[in-house]
């Protein structure tokens, strides 16, 4: 491989400076807390020890809500789980007592496993199901704790565990509650800047083009469910300590709704914004005491003013960056050439061979008896009108829909029916009709998660910032940049995606799929909404890619970018091969004339 994949050099002084500006507001909040024993008394400290114990359990509750987009709404089970977990262990009812540094991994551990237990509907159901599982096992466990009295002393409740010294002090207690804060806060950071954080939104907001770069999302859906079980098992044992004795109904549904509202009035997809939206929680009831009571109306009332204020939260309102206008008048100017220092050359390689393949939706016959060869290294042109199933072809070779007839081939290898996620692997990229972007996430982020299969750092070394992560992140990087280069969005890089124009986001995607160093591209209709201008520029770009040795089948209506670029075209209508053959046979074909180029 070339330059861009090994690592560019790593300058210590520079990366902290460009962290500084999203460490710095931690820092003050860190900073503020170290100081608030010494400028208050003992109550604020006991508010405090709680609002560190809370946000132990949001900062991992925080990558399912925020980042996964699911609806967690129970997740006071898991505190409860916890808290029983490590008082049991600590008092000895069942074995022999445990001490409770070792208690809290064991409570960890539980949480985990329960965490994904109550996350296994997320994997096939979407967000009510979830929703309802979770509220469902928030039930459970406080009904064992109730009905287990042997074990859990029932209604009349058990002893918190206590720590050693000096953490039995009010301000020993505190300090280690930060202490776990911290250490929270940094996992679920170094996860949410990974491409593990990456592809949770990725799946969140464009969960097709996520499986189109090889994504697996119950894999990444079981690394957090296990990671947000363990830190809310663990808070649990914390609020254990802190209640000094725990019943059931210390564990209240008003305590999930706190947990869920502060992600939500924090921000999707933010770890900043949930921090401060579980500081404010905590100590909203407190300075309106008054109010306490009504806290569940006050969450409502505040949950309903977010969402009709501000939609993004906390975090969009701290977004400073992407207030500043955009250029209007920017002019997309990719640069082909630059291509040859990042996609490998290739000679040869293998076919990609569709024979016979049919598939119908109901009675309409989208493909009917389909056979295509994409050489290595040449556009073939795949067009048609509008139903003609051209897109369908595509879902087809990406695995969204098995064919019922047919067989498919990469080489001498059978390509399997189904499986999207394989496809990455195997060396197809795609774009799609309406590009499917992350909206939320910045340019770069977008094209680098084209390329999160590449990544070498397991989930728990990424978690940790072990140094693979950080050779992941700077060769994703790099690379990313230097295909926003050859797209010619560089400029765009650090900009919300949401807020370019629609023909950006086709050469987004393009990036994205060129992450992946394919041998063969699918492009679906990559001109449509282009300006003429822009439309030439692609084919100078496609052309490129497929210069490099990759395979590009390209779906379009544009007949001249077609007959331009295209080495070979097949020509579509409902479904069945109207004529396939060079640019310059289809120009000439009497039933293609008549029946699509209406000439
Ligand atoms: P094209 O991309 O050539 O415009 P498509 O491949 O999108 O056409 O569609 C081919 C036919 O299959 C159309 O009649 C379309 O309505 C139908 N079709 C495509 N996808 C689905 C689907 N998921 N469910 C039902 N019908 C579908
Ligand atoms: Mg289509």
């Amino acid at each position: 491989m070339t330059t861009v994949t090994a690592a560019p050099a790593h300058h210590d002084s520079g990366t902290f400076r460009a962290a500084l500006p999203h460490i710095a507001p931690f820092l003050g909040i860190l900073v503020l807390a170290v100081i608030l024993p010494f400028v208050s008394n003992d109550y604020w400290v006991l508010i405090g020890t709680r609002a560190a114990i809370y946000w132990v359990l949001v900062s991992g509750l925080n990558l399912v809500v925020g980042f996964a987009g699911h609806l967690a709404i129970g997740y006071v089970a898991l505190l409860t789980l916890g808290a029983y977990t490590t008082s049991v262990l600590v008092a000895g009812n069942v074995m022999p007592p445990v001490p409770v540094f070792a208690a809290l991994p064991i409570a960890g551990a539980v949480g985990a496993v329960f965490g994904v237990i109550v996350g296994l509907p997320a994997l096939r159901l979407r967000t009510f199901y979830f929703a309802m599982s979770t509220l469902g096992f928030a039930t459970i466990v406080t009904q064992i704790a109730l009905a287990w009295q042997s074990v859990t002393g029932g209604g009349i409740g058990i002893v918190g565990p206590e720590f050693p010294a000096p953490f039995n002090t009010a301000w020993g207690f505190y300090f280690l509650c930060i202490c776990f804060g911290v250490v929270t806060t940094w996992m679920s950071a170094n996860i949410a800047r990974s491409r593990f954080g990456r592809a949770l939104i990725a799946v969140r907001d464009a969960e097709v083009a996520a499986e189109a770069t090889g994504i697996s999302k119950p894999k990444m859906l079981i690394a957090i469910f296990l990671f947000a079980g363990a830190l809310a098992a663990i808070a649990g044992g914390l609020f254990a300590t802190l209640q000094t004795y725990i019943t059931p109904d210390a564990f209240t549904f008003d305590l999930s709704v706190l947990f869920f509202i502060a992600i939500l009035i924090g921000g999707r997809g933010s770890i900043l914004g949930p921090m401060l939206g579980t500081i404010i929680l905590t100590i909203l009831p407190e300075i309106a005491a008054p109010l306490a009571a009504w806290s569940t109306f006050l969450y409502a009332v505040l949950l309903l003013l977010i969402v009709l204020v501000m939609p993004g939260g906390i975090a969009a309102l701290l977004d400073f960056r992407n207030r500043r206008p955009l250029a209007s008048n920017r002019a997309i100017v990719p640069r082909p050439a630059a291509l040859a220092d990042i996609v490998r050359k290739r000679t040869g390689g293998s076919h990609l061979k569709l024979r016979g393949i049919a598939l119908s939706f109901g009675n309409v016959r989208a493909i009917d008896g389909l056979d295509l060869d994409v050489a290595p290294g040449e556009i073939h042109g795949l067009i048609g009108p509008n139903g003609s199933g051209k897109t369908t072809t595509l879902n087809v070779i990406s695995g969204y829909y098995a064919a019922e007839a047919g067989s498919m081939t990469l080489g001498d290898d059978a390509l399997p029916p189904g499986e999207p996620t394989l496809r990455a692997h195997r060396g197809i990229a795609r774009t799609f009709q309406t590009p499917r972007v992350i909206g939320e996430a910045s340019v770069l982020q977008n094209v680098m998660i084209g390329g999160s299969i590449e990544g070498r750092a397991s989930f728990v070394e990424s978690m940790l910032a072990l140094p693979r992560n950080a050779w992941d992140e700077r060769m994703l990087a790099a690379k990313a940049r230097a295909l926003l280069g050859v797209v010619g969005l560089e400029s765009l890089a650090e900009v919300r995606t949401d807020r370019l124009q629609h023909s950006e986001l086709r050469f987004i995607e393009i990036a994205r799929a060129l992450m992946l160093d394919p041998d063969f591209l699918l492009l679906d209709e990559p001109a449509a909404g282009l300006s003429n201008d822009e439309i030439e520029r692609l084919a100078v770009l496609i052309k490129a890619i497929c210069a490099r040795g990759t395979g590009v089948l390209l779906v379009e209506h544009h007949a001249d970018l077609i007959f331009d670029i295209c080495h070979q075209v097949t020509v579509l209508n409902l479904g069945r091969t109207l004529a396939a053959g060079t640019p310059a046979e289809i120009r000439v074909h009497k039933e293609v004339v008549s029946a699509y180029l209406g000439g």
